[in-house]
C-alpha cells in the first residue's frame, strides 16, 4: 500500500457494519482514533441496517451516519419502518438521509415503489433539514426529474457514473458528486473527464466499502484506508498536490454534512 500518512483520509460512504468487516472491524475503527483516517460516514441501506449500524458504531469518534432505504429495499418499507427511520434521523450523529434513490438496472424493487419511497424520503430530508446521499443506476433522467423539484438540503450523487453533461445538470441543482474506486479503473476515461471538468469543491471522495475497491485491489474487499488511491487519482486528474487535495476533499465533506469535528 502507498504511504498516505500525510493525507487527510475522509471516507464519505462506507458500510463498516456489514459482515465483511466482522473479523477486523475494530482494527479499522482504531484508524480513526490514531488519525490515519479523518472521518467516516457509515451509510444505511434499509431501516434495519441503519438501526443495526447505529447501535454497533455509535460510540466511535469521527464516525457519522446516514440512515435511509436503498432503492433495492424499497419494497419492504412499511409505516412502522418509516416511523423508526424518522426516529433515528433525529439523532445528532445521523447527518444525512441515505442511501436513497433509483436503481433501474437491477430492478430489485418495482419501479413505482422505488419512486414512491425515494420521494417520501426526500420529504423527510427536507422536513428534518438533512442532506441526502443519492444512489442512481440507469435512472439519471428519472432521478433528475425528481431532484429538480426538490427544495430541501442538497447532498451528493453517490458513485457518480455518467458523462459531463449529466454531471453539469446535477451540479446546477446544487448537488456534489461522489467519486470512488471506479475513477481508477482503466476503462473509465469518462469519469476521469468528469473529475477534470468539475470544480474541486463539488467533489466528495468515498469508498463504498466493502464494494468498489480501487486499483490495485480489484477483486478484494475495499476498506476506508484505500480512499487514498481515489484521492491520488483525483489530485492527478486535476493537477493538484495530493495532500492539499485530500484536505480540500475532507473540508468538502465537513461542509456538506455540517460535521462537528
Ligand atoms: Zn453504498
Amino acid at each position: 500500500m502507498h504511504d498516505f500518512s500525510s493525507f487527510k483520509l475522509s471516507d464519505t460512504h462506507a458500510h463498516i457494519s456489514f459482515p465483511q468487516f466482522d473479523e477486523d472491524r475494530q482494527t479499522l475503527l482504531d484508524q480513526l482514533k490514531d488519525r490515519r483516517l479523518s472521518l467516516i460516514i457509515e451509510v444505511g441501506i434499509s431501516v434495519e441496517d441503519s438501526l443495526r449500524a447505529f447501535d454497533m458504531l455509535k460510540d466511535t469518534e469521527d464516525l457519522y451516519f446516514a440512515a435511509g432505504v436503498h432503492p433495492h429495499e424499497s419494497d419492504s418499507l412499511d409505516r412502522e419502518g418509516v416511523k423508526k427511520l424518522e426516529g433515528l434521523l433525529h439523532e445528532i450523529s445521523v447527518v444525512a438521509v441515505g442511501e436513497i434513490g433509483l436503481d433501474f438496472f437491477r430492478d430489485l424493487s418495482p419501479r413505482k415503489k422505488q419512486l414512491e419511497v425515494f420521494e417520501m424520503q426526500l420529504e423527510i430530508a427536507e422536513r428534518l433539514e438533512k442532506p441526502v446521499i443519492v444512489h442512481i443506476r440507469d435512472a439519471y433522467e428519472e432521478a433528475f426529474g425528481i431532484l429538480r423539484d426538490y427544495t430541501g438540503p442538497k447532498g451528493v450523487i453517490h458513485a457518480f457514473s455518467s458523462d459531463i453533461e449529466t454531471a453539469r445538470r446535477f451540479l446546477d441543482l446544487g448537488f456534489s458528486l461522489g467519486i470512488g474506486g471506479p475513477v481508477t479503473y482503466k476503462k473509465n476515461d469518462e469519469l476521469r473527464e468528469v473529475v477534470r471538468w468539475s470544480p474541486i469543491d463539488s467533489l466528495l471522495c468515498e469508498t463504498d466499502c466493502p464494494y468498489l475497491p480501487p486499483v490495485p485491489f480489484r477483486g478484494k474487499r475495499n476498506q476506508p484506508l484505500y480512499i487514498g488511491y481515489v484521492i491520488e487519482e483525483i489530485a492527478n486528474q486535476k493537477s493538484l498536490d495530493s495532500v492539499s487535495c485530500s484536505n480540500t476533499l475532507h473540508d468538502n465533506a465537513v461542509r456538506l454534512f455540517s460535521l462537528d469535528l
